[in-house]
């Protein structure tokens, strides 16, 4: 179960079924000294955003309680253990150059696995490769004929894997990922072969609608470091920052049900509890559910639905690729966008000298859930047989099956993904991806702009 990825909170601390408990007792800073004994920020959410405005106010020696409503803190970024085989709750990535990620995470204990810097695509019945130029440039010389792209499309890759390396590219004028692509002047072709799944499997966008800041981004994180899962799980990277935060301050299986506003702050919790929340409150949930508790402060008046995907699990007696390389549909048709073996990339993945681990991602609800996971599952094994041989995948076993509804919120232009206030009304913050940009990074940075917004306005 992922929850034992989390051995620092205690079970003691876990249950929330006394509706009269108190915060307990915390350290107290000389802030915190204008308050009652028992006050405490209140975080709501312990997804990566809660979980960094939590490790900024512990810092700051600021009492907080951290209210998380499933048995579990990572939110959307969790692992879980099924059959000796680690499965993330969807195909996740940690960009190492992700500036906030190094800001908060140590890497070395996560033993970070790289993938390939490239990947291979799927067009016309066969594998074609595509490599980042500067680190793998005798690859990226071969791949130059291959009909993914044009060869002029490969240069201004490599051109504009130059320039991101060099400066930051998000003073560029916003616009939508396929815009600024057609702008960059690359050919239908490689937008449609490479662009289009490679970009879908990280915005869960086949449209390409999503801001161009956020290509930007992605793209100079892309130069400057690798993508790479930690060998324990997607999950270790939460239970990294939590076992740096007192347990006592995390109360598990805790649900807010709404927050009153006004001079007597409080939040009311599923089952009935009231807690006061003098020193402030910050909200760290998904956007759904931050529209719901603060409907007057955030709606999105825009409606724009958020983005989903499914993720889907096999067991194969082999990988029928040894690379760590993820695998891209670029032939137009099918429900898969990309693929990968996890255990290729790190080992721990799955049992010692076992099996494979398959990861397949699809974009969208994968036909909903009218749809059965086995009857999906069957039509993906049908679809990669076409891939990789229908002998390679006949031993493939359905493990499990992913559906998340809300993946990211959606983030077409226009964006605000840096300058958004997180101090939203009389001591109530927001935080969360859909307070910065859509990614680990965005939500650890909100989370810290959110501590840091309710620390400044403590200390006069
Ligand atoms: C399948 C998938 C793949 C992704 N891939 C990548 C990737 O490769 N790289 C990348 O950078 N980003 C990726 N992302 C995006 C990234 O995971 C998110 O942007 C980020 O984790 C959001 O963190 P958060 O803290 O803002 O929200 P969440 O993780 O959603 O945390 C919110 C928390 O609030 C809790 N909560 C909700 N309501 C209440 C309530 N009323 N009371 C108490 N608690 C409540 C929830 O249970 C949850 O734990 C991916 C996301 C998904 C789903």
């Amino acid at each position: 179960m992922a929850h034992a990825l989390f051995p620092q909170v205690p079970a003691s601390t876990l249950s929330t079924s006394t509706p009269k408990r108190r915060p307990p007792i915390l350290p107290r800073s000389s802030v915190a000294a204008q308050f009652p004994p028992s006050s405490a920020v209140l975080i709501v959410g312990g997804g990566l955003a809660g979980l960094s405005a939590a490790t900024h106010l512990h810092a700051a020696n600021l009492p907080f309680i951290l209210l998380e409503s499933s048995d579990s803190l990572g939110g959307r970024v969790r692992t879980d253990a099924v059959d000796g085989f680690l499965l993330d709750r969807g195909f996740q990535i940690l960009l190492t150059a992700y500036p906030e990620a190094r800001r908060a995470l140590d890497f070395p204990p996560l033993a970070l696995q790289p993938f390939y810097p490239g990947a291979l695509v799927f067009h016309s019945g066969r594998f074609h490769r595509v490599a980042d130029p500067f680190r793998r440039p005798i690859d990226s010389l071969f791949s130059l004929s291959n009909p993914i792209g044009s060869i002029p499309d490969k240069l201004l890759v490599g051109l504009h894997r130059l320039r991101a390396s060099i400066s930051f590219a998000s003073s560029n004028t916003e616009t939508t990922i396929h815009r600024r692509l057609v702008a960059l002047g690359f050919s239908p072709s490689i937008i449609n072969r490479f662009f289009r799944p490679f970009l879908a499997g990280i915005f869960f966008d086949p449209e390409l609608s999503t801001s161009s800041r956020l290509f930007d981004f992605i793209f100079q994180c892309l130069a400057d470091g690798d993508n790479a899962l930690p060998a324990l799980g997607i999950g270790a990277i939460p239970a990294q920052i939590a076992a740096n935060l007192p347990s006592h301050s995390i109360r598990l299986g805790t649900m807010v049900a709404s927050i009153v506003p006004g001079d007597t702050l409080e939040v009311i919790l599923d089952g009935g509890e009231i807690l006061a929340a003098d020193m402030g409150i910050i909200v760290a949930v998904e956007q759904p559910e931050a529209e719901r508790l603060l409907p007057q402060i955030i709606a999105d008046t825009s409606k724009r639905p958020g983005r989903s995907t499914v993720c889907i699990y096999f067991v194969a007696d082999r990988a029928p690729v040894d690379e760590p390389v993820l695998i891209l549909n670029g032939s137009g048709e099918g429900i898969v966008n990309n693929m990968c073996f996890p255990t290729n990339v790190a080992a721990s993945y799955g049992p010692a000298g076992g099996p494979a681990l398959v990861s397949v991602s699809v974009v969208g609800d994968g036909g909903g859930m009218r749809r059965s996971d086995e009857d999906l599952a069957a039509e993906v094994v049908r679809e990669l047989g076409g891939w990789f041989g229908s002998e390679e995948v006949r031993s493939w076993r359905h493990l499990k099956t992913y559906r998340i509804g809300f993946a990211q919120p959606n983030q077409t232009p226009p964006t605000n993904l840096t300058a958004k206030d997180p101090r939203v009304g009389d001591r109530i913050y927001v935080c969360g991806d859909h307070w910065s940009s859509a990614t680990f990074d965005g939500a650890l940075l909100s989370g810290r702009r959110a501590a840091e917004a309710l620390i400044r306005d403590l200390v006069p």
